[in-house]
């Protein structure tokens, strides 16, 4: 029997090359899109030598053509950490819009179904805990995060409007903070933040008093959970995250023990708007899918650790930002 063909954006970041690397595994032939201004080759370069892998560096913002068949869509190109979209907020706002957009009509054009990557920063600084995904959000559309917060919020927008005008098969996945190998180093996100800082033999940067909470999720079960979507009938929105909520001091906390490094917490400002807390309510997830996450904390932090150590020593150094 003939492969499915999946087109995947935002291949050379972090989720999409988990991506790649599962819809491979599972026999798909995947096409792997990305513009690379926050993703990296390196993350999908041992993909390079598989028939059934092929890469378009392409910006998605741009008309979108992949000739021949593609089955599924997943639409995974955005930055996706808060320093990435103050650095480049039009960017980020025309990868949610209007790249989604092309996507939504080239997944109509090739009678594809897609599935567009949402976040919890839909629903803001939120109000309600644990977020349901029946919770509309407290967003400040022109705060700092607005940029990315109303990208999504008007991805989840269209993509519905393309599912009610245009019958699309159409998927959405609001995703909570997830981690793992390949995460960026430098790109502001708290876990690599802490574990650079210590390898690097530095304190450790809490934000505010470190009491505002987050729940992380491994990137390993994030992959099943969205495998599982694609392939279920659902088309409305689905929270996929770990429910394990833990406060940002107790996490950097955590990170001193696993690294056994030395150095100690010291504060810094708490950005504009940081949600002070946020927790997937996953029962939505548990119904549809039979998913929950399997990997705790402990188990993903070995993991993603043993990652970072391993990184030769320039990688770990370079801590400018990418667009600094
Ligand atoms: N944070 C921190 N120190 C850092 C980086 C981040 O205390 O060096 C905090 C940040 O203020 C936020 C939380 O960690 O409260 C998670 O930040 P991240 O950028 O990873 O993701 P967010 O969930 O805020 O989008």
């Amino acid at each position: 029997m003939e492969s499915k063909r999946v087109l995947i954006t935002g291949a050379a970041g972090f989720l999409g090359s988990h991506l790649c690397d599962r819809f491979i595994a599972e026999g798909f032939d995947v096409v792997g899109m990305d513009n690379l201004i926050t993703g990296d080759l390196r993350n999908i370069e041992h993909l390079f030598k598989l028939k059934a892998f092929e890469f378009y560096h392409h910006d998605v913002s741009k008309f979108v053509h992949v000739p021949g068949r593609i089955d599924y869509i997943l639409h995974f190109a955005s930055p996706a950490s808060p320093i990435d979209y103050l650095k480049i907020p039009i960017q980020t706002l025309k990868v949610g819009s209007l790249g989604t957009h092309n996507l939504l009509g080239f997944a109509k054009s090739k009678k594809a179904r897609i599935l567009v990557a949402s976040t919890s920063e839909v629903y803001g600084d939120p109000t309600v805990h644990p977020q349901t995904e029946d919770y509309w959000g407290n967003v400040n559309p022109i705060g700092p995060r607005g940029v990315y917060d109303e990208a999504k919020r008007f991805q989840e927008a269209i993509t519905m409007a393309y599912h009610t005008y245009h019958g699309l098969e159409t998927r959405i996945v609001r995703i909570f903070n997830t981690y793992g190998p390949r995460m960026r180093l430098n790109d502001g996100r708290v876990l690599p933040a802490f574990i650079g800082q210590a390898l690097r033999g530095e304190d450790l940067t809490v934000f505010g008093d470190g009491s505002q909470t987050r729940s992380f999720c491994y990137v390993d079960d994030l992959v099943e959970g969205i495998f599982r979507l694609l392939n279920s009938d659902y088309h409305l929105p689905v929270n996929l995250g770990n429910p394990d909520e833990i406060s940002i001091r107790d996490f950097a906390e955590e990170i001193i023990r696993l690294t056994g490094t030395d150095r100690k917490l010291i504060t810094k400002p708490l950005p504009q708007d940081d949600p002070k807390q946020r927790q997937p309510d996953i029962s939505r997830a548990k119904a549809i899918l039979g998913w929950e996450p399997r990997i705790s904390r402990s188990e993903g932090l070995e993991r993603t650790y043993a990652y970072f150590k391993n990184l030769p020593p320039e990688e770990l150094n370079r801590t400018a930002h990418r667009f600094a």
